[in-house]
């Protein structure tokens, strides 16, 4: 079993969920985040084998709302400084 492998600096190695269009199977591997596995491990087919997200990336709620936040902010921000520019356009005008 490859479930005890661990890498080189002792922390549980990552696993991947892989599927394999040849022969419709899933299976985990186990191997580092810069190696991909290329051969199925139930059929041997080099060429059907997909990486799939075994974690959905799942992003941070509260990051995501205050970023949508900032952005509110400056265009509300950008909103008032161009009020402001066609307030002072309408002062120029009004004048004599
Ligand atoms: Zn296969």
């Amino acid at each position: 079993m490859l479930l005890e492998l661990k890498t080189i600096t002792g922390e549980a190695m990552p696993k991947y969920l892989y599927h394999c269009d040849n022969c419709q199977e899933r299976f985990l591997a186990y191997h580092l985040m810069s190696e991909r596995l290329e051969v199925c491990e139930k059929c041997g087919s080099k060429s059907g084998l997909r990486k799939l997200p075994l974690f959905p990336v799942r992003l941070n709620k509260n990051k995501k709302e205050k970023k949508v936040g900032e952005i509110v902010k400056s265009h509300i921000k950008e909103t008032k400084e161009e009020v402001e520019k066609e307030k002072e356009k309408m002062r120029k005008d009004y004048r004599p």
